[in-house]
């Protein structure tokens, strides 16, 4: 093999391996753990440098502190700094209703938790990082599937410029919605569209003054969603899609003033938006793969169906699929024994919660958040929100489809 096309980060013990997972986000990072902690020789790729992304998801889901606590990590992972969310309290149309109450639901802890999903990956990467068969390549690039005879065999990776190939008998795609390795391996996804795009920024918050509480606001024709991170929030302005050019052509002291009318509490700093470079865009996907595998290859996460934001499940369900799939694979790969079989009933696992998560995410869009985007009146109040303020138990129903979704896994000892 000439100089150039030899891999220098991957050394001989690892240049073949059980399981290589493309993509160090939550769904593969936490497969990388549960693999390398059930004996499996695994090597996660991770094409940054860091973990330091702003504008990622930084919810974790009472289904997540589960799984975490059938580790014995959760203890440990409740030191980090975070904020703890009980209920999620929206002020629709000027009346003020708690949406989802998470202290009934069955998990760990009865909490959200916000926590900024670097601090999460990284604390995961170090747990995993003591398992010896466990290997985190940062800087690493997965380009494309290595293919023989019709079966995945491994990847060809990039790093430092230097291109190289990894083999291994599962390759997993856990390489979120732009899904390289899905693409190169020619698997198909079925695109559901979405009838919005999210905007994401910071304001700082004053704890005098700001109300304490997580939600959001929803007015005629404007939909934002604050989450309170105690010294700011974290913004999320749900936009028509494909609009943010012409809100960028009114100026960015028309979006601040918008901000502001949605959301009164904010008036006194959205000054701190000092141009469109503090506002990051989410376009968003809602998608889902009908086959998550071919014979070598396995997708999971946003690579294997895009969430939409509506709910914020998306890292639930990455680590979902993550725990079933280490539940149905760590055997079979440590005893060199994996059949199609084995990824097929990862799917056939997966499939239900991850089809009905998004038919009702893309039904709140199309029937209520749709509506609300493009209404200049007060309109009534939703009748279910007019149920869940009238009937507090019914709260219970959204906090365990957001905290815990549907068929949640626990992990296999
Ligand atoms: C702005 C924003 C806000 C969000 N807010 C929320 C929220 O509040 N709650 C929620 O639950 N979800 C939220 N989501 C969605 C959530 O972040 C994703 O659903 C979740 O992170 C999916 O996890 P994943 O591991 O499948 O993919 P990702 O998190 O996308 O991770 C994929 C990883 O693979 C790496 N990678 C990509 N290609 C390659 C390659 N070829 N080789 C090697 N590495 C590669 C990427 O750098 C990344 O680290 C948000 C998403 C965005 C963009």
């Amino acid at each position: 093999m000439p100089e150039s096309d030899r891999l220098l980060v991957v050394d001989d013990a690892d240049a073949a391996t059980q399981c290589c997972i493309a993509g160090g986000g939550p769904a593969g990072l936490m497969l990388g753990y549960l693999l390398a902690r059930a004996g499996v020789r695994v090597v996660v790729l991770e094409k940054h440098h860091d973990f330091l992304r702003d504008f990622r998801g930084d919810t974790i889901h009472p289904s997540t502190l589960t799984v975490l606590d059938d580790l014995g990590l959760l203890d440990e992972f409740l030191q980090l700094p975070h904020q703890e969310v009980t209920e999620l309290t929206g002020e629709v149309f000027g009346q003020l209703v708690t949406i989802a109450d998470f202290r009934h639901v069955p998990a760990a802890r009865q909490v959200l938790v916000l926590v900024p999903q670097w601090d999460f990956l990284a604390f995961l990467a170090r747990k995993a990082r003591a398992y010896p068969h466990f290997a985190l390549r940062m800087g690493t690039k997965a380009t494309e599937v290595l293919e023989e005879g019709g079966r995945i065999v491994g990847v060809r990776v990039q790093e430092q410029g230097r291109s190289g190939e990894l083999r291994a008998d599962l390759v997993v795609g856990a390489d979120g919605r732009h899904a390289t390795l899905r693409e190169s391996a020619g698997l198909a996804t079925v695109d559901t569209g979405a009838p919005i795009d999210v905007l994401w920024f910071r304001l700082p918050r004053d704890a005098a003054r700001h109300p304490a509480r997580t939600g959001g606001v929803i007015q005629p024709g404007a939909m934002l969603v604050t989450l309170n991170r105690d010294s700011y929030w974290q913004c999320a302005f749900v936009i028509p899609k494909g609009s943010l050019e012409d809100l960028q052509a009114q100026g960015i002291a028309a979006f601040r003033a918008r901000v502001a009318h949605t959301a009164a509490f904010l008036s006194d700093v959205v000054d701190s938006l000092q141009g469109w470079d503090d506002v990051k865009l989410l376009s968003v996907q809602v998608n889902h793969m009908p086959q998550w595998w071919r014979e070598g290859l396995l997708c999971i996460g946003d690579a294997a169906h895009a969430m939409s934001p509506v709910g914020g499940v998306g890292i639930n369900l990455a680590i979902q699929d993550a725990v079933a799939a280490a539940n149905l694979l760590a055997a079979p790969l440590r005893e060199g024994r994996l059949a199609i079989e084995d990824l097929r009933r990862v799917q056939q696992r997966r499939m239900l919660p991850t089809r009905l998560t998004q038919r009702m995410q893309v039904f709140l869009q199309d029937r209520i958040i749709r509506r609300v985007l493009s209404s200049t009146d007060t309109p009534v109040l939703p009748f279910v929100v007019r149920l869940l303020a009238r009937f507090p138990f019914l709260r219970r129903i959204p906090a365990r489809l957001i905290g815990m979704g549907i068929r949640p896994e626990h992990v296999r000892a």
